[in-house]
This record gives C-alpha cells, sequence and structure tokens, in this order.
C-alpha cells in the first residue's frame, strides 16, 4: 500500500501518505491515547515532513517523490518516506522542545531535517519531563561514517533552508563510527539507528537519557526494529516492534560489499 503514496511533488506525497491513513496507521500503533491525540501526532508528522523537500536529499531528483527508497552512492539508500515516517512517529513522544536527538547513519540528511523541525514543533508536549537543559549542545546530532555523504547532508540540509540552523550548530553533523554514539553531544532523548546493527551497540544505550528511546533496527538475515526504553531510574527495556530491511551498521571498509 504504502508505493501507491507516489506523488508528483513533495506534498503531493505526504498527502497520499496521510490521505491513506499511513501516517494515522503508524501512529495509532505508538500514541497512547485516543482518535484526537492520534490524529493530532500525525498531524504533526505530515506538517514536518512537508517542510523537507525530499529532492534536495536524494541524487535522482526525477525519483525524489517516489515512496520508495533510493540509492545514495556509497552503499547507502535513502529510506522511503513511508519508513521516516514510521521512525518519527515512533520518536515523537521522546522529541520535547528542548530535546536532544542523534540520528546514527544519518546518510542524506533527510531524517535529521525531519527531526530538527518536530523538536522545534510549537505544538510539542510542554508536560516533557525528559530533559530541560538548555546548554549549548546541538539540538540534532547526525553521525555517518562515510564522510562525502556527512558533507552531502550538510549541503543538502542547506540548500532545504537550514543553513542558519547548521551555522548556528543546532543541528550538527559529524564524521564517525554511529556505534560508538557521539559522546560530547550526549545524553541524548531520543536516537534513530538509521542502518541494521548486528547487536545492540551498548555505547548507544549509555547516552541515551534517563526517560529516553532509541529506535533500532537490529538483525543480520533477519532484522527487527526495536524500541529500547530507559526509565528515570535507567532501567532499559527492549520491545520488538516489527520486521524491516535496512543496510548494515558496520565499518566503513565492509560497506562496499553491499554496494
Ligand atoms: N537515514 C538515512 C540513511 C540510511 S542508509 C537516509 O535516509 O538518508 C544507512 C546509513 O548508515 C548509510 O548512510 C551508511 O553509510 C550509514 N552507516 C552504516 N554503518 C555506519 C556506522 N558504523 N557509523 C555511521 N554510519 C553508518
Amino acid at each position: 500500500m504504502a508505493w501507491t503514496c507516489t506523488g508528483s511533488s513533495n506534498s503531493e506525497l505526504i498527502d497520499n501518505m496521510a490521505r491513506r491513513g499511513i501516517i494515522t496507521e503508524v501512529i495509532g500503533d505508538v500514541v497512547d491515547g485516543n482518535k484526537t491525540d492520534t490524529e493530532a501526532a500525525a498531524g504533526r508528522i505530515a506538517t514536518a515532513m512537508k517542510k523537507v523537500d525530499r529532492a534536495n536529499y536524494v541524487r535522482d531528483k526525477r525519483d525524489a517523490y517516489e515512496d520508495s527508497p533510493q540509492s545514495i552512492g556509497h552503499g547507502a539508500t535513502i529510506s522511503a518516506p513511508h519508513m521516516h515516517a514510521y521512525a518519527a512517529s515512533h520518536l515523537l513522544p521522546y522529541l520535547p522542545p528542548g530535546g536532544r536527538v542523534l540520528d546514527v547513519g544519518s546518510g542524506s540528511g533527510y531524517l535529521s531535517a525531519v527531526l530538527w523541525h518536530l523538536v522545534n514543533d510549537p505544538v510539542g508536549r510542554k508536560d516533557s519531563s525528559v530533559s530541560d537543559s538548555k546548554d549549548q549542545k546541538p539540538t540534532i546530532t547526525g553521525i555517518e561514517h562515510i564522510p562525502q555523504l556527512t558533507e552531502w547532508s550538510i549541503s543538502n540540509l542547506k540548500r532545504d533552508g537550514l543553513g542558519d540552523a547548521v551555522e548556528k550548530r543546532q543541528i550538527e553533523m559529524v564524521t564517525g563510527d554511529g556505534r560508538l554514539g557521539y559522546p560530547p553531544n550526549a545524553p541524548y532523548d531520543a536516537i534513530h539507528v538509521g542502518a541494521a546493527a548486528p547487536e545492540l551497540p551498548q555505547a548507544l544505550v549509555d547516552q541515551l537519557a534517563p526517560g529516553g528511546r532509541m529506535f533500532i533496527p537490529i538483525g543480520t538475515y533477519m532484522q527487527n526494529i526495536y524500541h529500547i526504553d530507559k526509565d528515570k531510574s535507567g532501567k532499559v527495556t527492549k520491545t520488538e516492534v516489527m520486521g524491516v530491511r535496512y543496510v548494515p551498521l558496520t565499518d566503513r571498509e565492509s560497506q562496499g560489499k553491499y554496494v
């Protein structure tokens, strides 16, 4: 069903996902509460995704508004829009104003941009007790191990109107091994992992703030998305969410094997 959401423009793509109930369906799984909450949350995801023009994050602009993954070179892909909607939905309650987010395997920078808009969304939860830190650390940290992709993601973000946020270091895209997280900007209220880890990287668990959530695909041939939730006392729970197919979270040398 998701593939039929393809549009001729960015907003048509998002409207098609909304009309077909994909965003609501996704949110309905993850938002506790009633239908109104679900619809409001779906509206926030759609609004944030409309602010991010996918044409600025793909290599082949002719297919920018197709609801399918697209190669971005170096053995990496930009995920399908409905997968980005899934990821953003699962993390939505963990994106309070002033919150901090780590996007591991940030690739094109597309999801980093959506997450930035969500954290800065004025309708965000005001009652969050996850983090009220107002220090100078960036709101969004993207970590990617292919330096050319990091550079490309920065130019994509700038082209997409987020140059100011990049200049002010509200969004920081770094090159490094995401399996180790990025300690200088930790802890994170939400961690998104955009590549499948053979096992849960402990460094990422350590860098998750109490009250925070990680969204991570784990597995090699068979992969599942897990929620890794850390409660206020630091207790960690792991919940299987759904089966998926992601590129591997691996070392730089091995990545070429998957091209
Ligand atoms: N979410 C991004 C990219 C998804 S593809 C998008 O939609 O554009 C997964 C990304 O993870 C690739 O860019 C790949 O280079 C990166 N990656 C794989 N292993 C990594 C590692 N150990 N550290 C950092 N990035 C990694």
